[in-house]
């Protein structure tokens, strides 16, 4: 079997906030890609939270050069020429999201010609996964958050997590001072835990967003509420501040549903800097390079979970490998899937099942995928 022909699409459209049917409409953007055989096999990938156009024009100009005649069951070779090709001076960035495209396309493309799904080609180690929902946009202020809360709770959802360190140091020399912003975190924490009460799973997620005093404090002050962990808390996942605070602190830390490449992860893995470590199918190079990270975490007997979104997709890895644990659906995350495929996994009373269908199991409506072409 040959690739015949890679396309990358950039995506935008709006879609309806669906996370068990909350929210309302919301613009998404997502990169897709459709690698095609000539044995009438098509993979599909996609990947997001980046410059959607970029991403496209890496993977359409590229990577596509490389990927075009190679057998797509032959991932790692296929792996390492794009390396080569979009990192020749060891580079790390958007390349590593237009990879990732295009091998978890691959992916697809191998559970199809098995006719199996990913989840079972990886290992199998389960078939139904813990869902946690995210919410809290920079916008939601402390009666918007707990509202939005209790309407998760209600919707079956027993596991929540929400942002924090909003804009944080993003904008830190036009917005609200770092320790204004999170005494704001920490009254929303304690509202909005009141309001679900003690049994229900509340994580947070600063997205990279804090510096080390800010988050120490908001770490120290989360430990009265219980919380399951603490994703991101850090700028740029910085290894060694993560592992100090980690030793200081009783919240459990998560990170890595950025970062492109494995060796990253060794280094929060050394430092033991991470009690979830998360790569991402949909941006960690794909899924034959979270793979390896998971392997690398089992090492050390560290779970990973999702961050990041992309449920649909992560969720065969996380069902995949034993150490696995749970999927992220955004407010609105699911929507997007919603919009753009048909086969989604089940989810019911704050699980996702995931199905038999072969490769990751989703039928893309390619009229949609048309109408959303192109447009930013
Ligand atoms: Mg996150």
């Amino acid at each position: 079997m040959k690739i015949t022909r890679v396309t990358a699409t950039n995506l935008s459209f709006e879609a309806r906030a669906a996370a068990g049917g909350l929210g309302g409409e919301g613009a998404e953007a997502t990169c897709f890609v459709a690698v095609e055989t000539d044995e009438g096999i098509t993979g599909y990938g996609q990947t997001g939270i980046t410059q959607t156009e970029i991403v496209a024009a890496c993977v359409n100009h590229v990577l596509s050069h490389v990927v075009v005649g190679q057998n797509p069951l032959d991932v790692e070779n296929i792996g390492h020429l794009m390396y080569w090709a979009a990192n020749p001076w060891g580079q790390t960035g958007y390349a590593s999201h237009a990879a990732a495209a295009i091998d978890v396309a691959l992916w697809d493309i191998k559970g199809k010609m098995f006719g199996q799904p990913v989840w079972r080609l990886l290992g199998g180690a389960r078939n139904r996964l813990p869902i946690y929902i995210t919410f809290g946009a920079e916008r939601l202020d402390l009666k918007g958050a707990v509202d939005v809360a209790k309407e998760i709770v209600a919707k079956g959802f027993s596991r929540l997590k929400m942002r924090v360190g909003r804009p944080g140091l993003s904008r830190r020399t036009t917005r609200p001072a770092m320790d204004d912003i999170v005494s704001a975190d920490i009254a929303r924490i304690a509202a909005v835990r009141e309001a679900i009460g003690p049994d229900v799973g509340f994580a947070l997620d600063a997205g990279n967003r804090l510096d080390y005093p800010n988050a120490i404090r908001l770490a120290k002050e989360a430990e009265h509420y219980n919380i399951a962990f603490f994703e991101e808390p850090i700028t740029q996942n910085d290894p060694a501040l993560m592992a100090q605070m980690r030793r200081m602190c009783r919240v459990p830390l998560a990170a890595g549903q950025n970062e492109g490449l494995p060796f990253r992860f060794k280094q929060l893995l050394v430092a033991e800097a991470v009690d979830y470590a998360q790569p991402n199918i949909a941006i960690c190079s794909g899924l034959t390079s979270a793979l390896k990270v998971a392997g690398m975490a089992a090492a050390f007997n560290v779970p990973i979970s999702n961050g990041g979104g992309h449920a649909p997709h992560n969720a065969h890895l996380q069902a995949g490998v034993i150490n696995g644990t749970m999927v992220e659906s955004h407010v609105g995350g699911f929507g997007a899937y919603e919009h753009l495929y048909e086969g989604l996994p089940i989810v019911k009373d704050g699980w996702l099942e995931l199905s038999e269908r072969p490769g990751f199991g989703l039928t893309p409506d390619l009229e949609r995928v048309k109408a959303a072409a192109g447009k930013y």
